[in-house]
This record gives C-alpha cells, structure tokens and sequence, in this order.
C-alpha cells in the first residue's frame, strides 16, 4: 500500500479520534481518507461533474493506496474495516468528491456484504466454506488487479424498496445461472469489471418471485448479452455513470455467486443497517458545505480575493443554525452507525431510519443554506459549492431507504407492534 500523499492537507476531522473515542484503526482509516480526499479526489471532482464522466483516475489510484480492499478482512488481503471503520471513513471522502465517494460505496459493498455481515449471519459450515473460497477469488480481483464491483439493485419498481421480488432473474443451467432483466440507475455502468447484481432465482413450476430466492451474483462486464444503456446527464452525482443494464440471457458460472442462496434475504431482515451505507457520502458533503461556507465568510477560500464577510450579524446567525444542524446530523448518524450490528433492537432500527433521513435531508438543507449564505459569487461553477448543493440533492432519492420511506417506516413502526392492526 503507497503511503499517505505527501500534502495531507489541514482540514480538522469529521469526527475527532478522541472526541468521538473512534478506535486506532478508525482514526488511521479516517486520517489517510483525508488525506486523500484533499490530494488526489478534490483537485480532480469538477471534471468528472463537467464531462458526467467517470473518476476512473481516481478509482486507479484508490487501488494503490489500499481503499478498494477496505472492508475485505484483514486475514484475507484487504484493510479489514468493520461497518462503522467504513461509514466514517466514507464520509471523509464525500466530502472532497461526491460522485466518487458514492461509487465507491457500491464497490465496498460487494466486499462487506460478503466479508463481515456474512460472517454475522447462520450459515451451514459446508456452505460457509464454499462461500469463502468464492469469495476469495472475488476479493484476489480487487486486490491484485483494482477490479471494481458496482451494485445495480433498482429496477424502477417496488423491488428496490424491498417490497417484492427482484424482477431480474436467475435460471440455473449446467454449470452456473442464465440472467435476464433490466436495471436502472446503475451506477459505474459500463465502468465496473463486474456488475454484483441482485436478481431472484426462478425455477420450473414457481408460479410467482419470492425474495427468499434472492440471488447476489457477479457478472462480468463483457459477458455476452450485457448492455448499457441510456443517457446520463443528470443533475447531481454526474460523476456515478449511473445509467441503465440490460441482460439478455446472460450466463455466470455458479462461482459468480456473491453470497450463498438465501443468505441476502437473511442478512435485509437481520442486519439493516446494511441500508445505510449510502448516508456516509451525504455525511461528507453535510460537513464540506458548513466548511466551505466558515472559509468563505472568512475570506480563505483559495483563489478568491480576501474579502471577509463574516461581521455580519445575519451571517453569524446563519453559520450558527448551520452549525448547530451538522451537530445534530453528526450526533444522530454517529449513534445509528454504533448501534449497528446483527439482530438490532426496535429501537436501533427507528433509530437507523431517523438517522438515514436526517442526513440525507440535511445534506441538501446545509447546502443549499450555504449557497443563501455566501452569495452569488459562491455559486459559480468555479467553486465547489454549487456542486454540492447539487450532488447533496441526490440523497433523499436513495432507495431502499429514501427519505420518504424512512419517514414512512417510522411512522407506522413507532404506533403498532408486531402483529396489531385495527379493526
Ligand atoms: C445518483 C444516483 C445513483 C444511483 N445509483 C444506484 C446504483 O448504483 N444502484 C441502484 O440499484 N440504484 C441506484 N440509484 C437508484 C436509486 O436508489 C433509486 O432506485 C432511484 O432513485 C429511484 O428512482 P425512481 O424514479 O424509479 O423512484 P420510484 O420508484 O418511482 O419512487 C419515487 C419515490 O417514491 C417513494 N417510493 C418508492 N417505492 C415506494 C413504496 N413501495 N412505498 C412508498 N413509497 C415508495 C420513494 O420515496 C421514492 O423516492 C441511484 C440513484 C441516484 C440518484
């Protein structure tokens, strides 16, 4: 793994190791992260935003300092990250570049669904070894070569938002699986080695999906029949290339399983916080508009003229409110990414929910109180601000967890317990 670049930079942390009493592998994890958000992903961030390109650049150079293999375990080659050693090291990303942060969220993904929250979950031991041993080839990919897996789950009905079975499907045939469906907003398409698609077995005689029989496979990028397709010109997070998969009778051998049958379905209902892993780039870009807007009143934002605007009480009161907002944003996520784990209480999983919303929503509140704040002059497309304002826009789209279905879960979880209904 290459050392830390050598202009580390002088933001102050997100998250103070000793403030927060992160762990010495959170607080190392979370310093090389900014370290290389300042260095490497926010010289580069209004490319990929002007040309809705890719940050293939960037990905190339994740791989050699070590961040493709975060959450692989240690054991097995990579940095061995748990959840919240990722989440917070995510969020120092988002906060240099948006796009990048995001699509790394879906590579990560592939490796701590597989790696630490497999781990947590009933598994058969026969089953258990073959899952390792698949996994390893997975992981010797990202580790030796800097393959990059992307995520692509919606399908533009209720399956992303977990409410029935995944439309594309999986067929088993001699030796593997035969894909066939369609995916949209599928970040890094036509940029990921491997697509880790989640589709729904089907066999001869079901008469309807079950999302028991959810599969979590690995399709190569060439693999015959696969297509990208559509345009992308959006107007946050250009950087993802999040355009539409289709698959037409694509085969996978059975290796390309992500995770054994079964065990996807397991880890949704036992291990939610899995959800959350979209919250940590918003996170950053909560924390980058309440920065840019300190630097900017203060007349140290690089490249403008020195023109101070911060002895106005109206500018005061506004960094105030903003302040006090990312506090409550930080305070909140930093207890839900804590809480989780497998088999969280009730409480936890409202918790997570409240979290998710709330720094979703006030990711594109602080930016666009940053904007109103600073003035004119701070939303030319010279400077960062306009972008996150943009970017951070994107976050209460996310599904499964959108912030209208968490306020749409908390609502109804917080009045009925398991099995009450009215008359
Ligand atoms: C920048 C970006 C990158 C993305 N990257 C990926 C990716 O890599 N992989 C991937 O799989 N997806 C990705 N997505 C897609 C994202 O997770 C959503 O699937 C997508 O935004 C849904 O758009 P839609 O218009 O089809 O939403 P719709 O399904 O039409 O839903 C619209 C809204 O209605 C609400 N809603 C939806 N379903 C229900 C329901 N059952 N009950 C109540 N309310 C509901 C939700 O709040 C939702 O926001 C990305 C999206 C964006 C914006």
């Amino acid at each position: 793994m290459d050392a830390l670049p050598a202009a580390a930079g002088t933001d102050a942390p997100i998250f103070d190791p000793a403030a927060f009493r992160l762990t010495e592998q959170e607080a190392a994890l979370t310093a090389r992260a900014r370290a290389f958000g300042q260095a490497v992903l926010a010289p580069r961030a209004a490319r990929w935003d002007r040309e809705a390109s890719f940050p293939t650049d960037n990905y190339r150079d994740m791989h050699r300092a070590g961040l493709l293999g975060i959450c692989i375990p240690a054991e097995e080659g990579g940095l061995g990250a748990g959840f919240r050693a990722y989440c917070l090291t995510a969020a120092e990303m988002g906060r240099y570049c948006g796009a990048t942060a995001l699509t790394w969220n879906m590579h990560v993904c592939s490796t701590l669904w597989t790696g630490a929250l497999t781990e947590d979950l009933d598994l058969a031991p026969v089953a258990r070894a073959v899952h390792r041993a698949r996994r390893q080839r997975h992981y010797d990919r990202i580790l030796r070569d800097g393959a990059v897996y992307s995520q692509p789950f919606s399908e533009g009905g209720a399956a992303a938002a977990g409410g029935v079975a995944f439309g594309t499907t999986a067929k088993r045939v001699p030796g593997g699986f035969l894909i066939n469906g369609k995916k949209i907003f599928a970040s890094l398409a036509g940029h990921a080695d491997f697509y880790g698609v989640l589709c729904t077995e089907v066999r001869e005689g079901d008469e309807k999906l079950s999302r028991r029989d959810t599969l979590y496979l690995a399709i190569p990028k060439d693999a015959p029949g696969v297509t990208v397709e559509g345009e992308w010109d959006p107007l946050g997070m250009r950087g993802t290339v999040s355009r539409n998969l289709v698959f037409r009778d694509v085969f996978v051998e059975e290796d390309a399983a992500l995770m054994p049958p079964g065990l996807y379905f397991q880890a949704a209902l036992r291990w939610p916080h899995m959800f959350m892993t979209l919250s940590p780039t918003y996170m950053g870009l909560a924390q980058a508009a309440y920065d840019f807007t300190v630097k900017y009143l203060r007349g140290e934002w690089p490249g403008m003229p020195p023109v101070k605007r911060r002895m106005y009480p109206t500018k005061q009161i506004a960094v105030a409110e903003m302040r006090v907002m990312l506090e409550q944003t930080k305070a909140l996520w930093f207890q839900a990414i804590t809480d989780a784990g497998l088999d969280p209480s009730k409480e936890q999983v409202l918790r997570a929910w409240a979290a998710q919303h709330t720094v979703m929503e006030n990711a594109a509140a602080l930016a666009a109180k940053a904007v109103r704040t600073c003035g004119g002059q701070s939303m030319l497309k010279s400077l960062p601000l306009e972008r996150i304002y943009r970017d951070a826009r994107c976050g209460s789209l996310m599904l499964p967890w959108t912030a209208e279905l968490c306020i749409d879960r908390l609502g109804r979880e917080a009045l009925y317990e398991k099995g009450e209904a009215d008359d």
